[in-house]
């Protein structure tokens, strides 16, 4: 077993972490400030020149495939990257990528959305959840009716990402007798959007369908295999969202381990308690358990194995380690971990999310529980 990078895997974490360092946290107070002010943390127009000179020094389309000028760099790499990049709250992210299931489009689909998304020329959403359907994302119930060479598309959805900027979304509903559907829908075809305020800083949107109209070729892969879709786009990258939260949690440790070495309460630093000590024991063990539970499941998904189980253990651990870790973190700075003056507040509002989105912590464990007892997982293996 050999936990090591190659030198050349090294090399590129190395020059994430430098291009991290030297271009994109001296933007930290800026995003702190305009968020304040009700704005974007990023301007789009500093977020397309950060994303064109990440660019230039070859970091786009990390794991996009090279036959669509990707560097094709694999999960393990890109969960490492993702930990780079979570090192900082600026909501930045490498250009070049497309949601995985687009690739599942016709030649047409893929010229009109899969190559525009990678080219950051056009903008995805994916909608499955609906004000009654979330965790139970079965019982979706927004329809689809055939008109001719037409579908007819109505229904509402809940808590899209990107929902109200998208320009193309895509939407899961139920197409009569065939059952769950993806449709690619232009905003232009009809649909409408309200933005959703939320803890976090930037809110995702509802969707509403009134007799949209989609031709028949909007259909993504086949016709009544949407649910398949929806859950390949989900649990593909779900070592993504702890991968990022590691990063996050790294940088709050060792915020709250410098802190606490100039802190002075009653005559001593505050880093000579022991209570202290234990939450910053605590997170660094419950950090590297996570890194390696998110390497293991990304090191899956690029052998191609059945990944969904090493991916809820996962996302499920991460998703609460991150919390626990923001949590001691804003403890041990005390007053100030509660102010505006440090990010701790705003990164405690936006790793809460992660307990919820794509399967929320009880929805894990419901899958690895249930995984077990049908035998579909099997305790005391390694690597198999
Ligand atoms: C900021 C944000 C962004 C999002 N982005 C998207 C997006 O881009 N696209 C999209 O389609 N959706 C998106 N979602 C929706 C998200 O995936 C759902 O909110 C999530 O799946 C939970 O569904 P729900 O909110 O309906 O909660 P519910 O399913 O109503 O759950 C309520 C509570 O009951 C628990 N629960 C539910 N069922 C069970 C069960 N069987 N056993 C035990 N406990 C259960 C849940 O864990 C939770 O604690 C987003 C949500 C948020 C908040």
């Amino acid at each position: 077993m050999d936990f090591s990078l190659t030198p050349e895997e090294r090399q590129i974490r190395d020059t994430v972490r430098a291009f991290i360092e030297k271009e994109v946290m001296p933007l930290e107070p800026e995003v702190l400030r305009n968020e304040r002010e009700g704005r974007p943390g990023l301007d789009p127009d500093v977020l397309r020149d950060l994303r064109a000179k990440a660019r230039k020094s070859g970091f786009w389309g990390i794991n996009t495939p090279e036959e669509y000028g990707g560097a094709a760099l694999g999960p393990i790499m890109s969960a490492i990257i993702a930990m780079e990049l979570g090192r900082t709250f600026v909501p930045f992210s490498f250009g070049g990528t497309a949601d995985n299931i687009l690739y599942a489009g016709t030649e047409e689909q893929k010229q009109r959305y899969l190559i525009p998304t990678i080219e950051g020329e056009r903008r995805s959403c994916f909608a499955i959840t609906e004000p009654g359907a979330g965790s139970d994302a079965r019982n979706i119930r927004t329809k689809a009716v055939r008109d001719g060479s037409e579908w007819v598309i109505s229904g509402e959805k809940t808590f899209i990402t990107g929902g109200n900027e998208a320009d193309f979304v895509m939407v899961f509903a139920v197409a009569e007798e065939h059952g769950v559907t993806c449709f690619l829908v232009d905003r232009d075809m009809g649909w409408k959007s309200e933005p959703i305020p939320t803890m976090g800083q930037w809110g995702p949107a509802s969707l509403v369908f009134e007799d949209v109209r989609v031709p028949e070729e909007n259909i993504l892969g086949e016709l009544g295999k949407g649910f398949e879709l929806a859950m390949q786009w989900i649990g593909q990258g779900r070592y993504m969202i702890p991968a990022r939260a590691i990063g996050s949690a790294e940088r709050m440790l060792q915020m709250a381990i410098d802190y606490a070495k100039i802190r002075k309460s009653m005559g001593q630093t505050i880093s000579n308690y022991q209570a202290i000590q234990w939450m910053i024991a605590d997170s660094q063990v419950e950090i590297e358990a996570a890194k390696w539970l998110t390497l293991y499941a990304a090191w899956r998904v690029g052998e191609g194995m059945d990944a969904r189980h090493a991916s809820s253990i996962a996302k499920l651990n991460g998703a609460v380690m991150a919390n626990q870790v923001v949590d001691r973190v804003l403890q041990i700075h005390g007053g100030m971990g509660y102010t505006k003056e440090l990010p701790i507040e705003r990164w405690y509002r936006e790793l809460r999310l992660l307990r919820i989105f794509e399967g929320t912590d009880e929805i894990q464990r419901r899958t690895i529980a249930r995984n077990l007892i049908k035998g579909h997982a099997k305790l005391g293996l390694i690597g198999e």
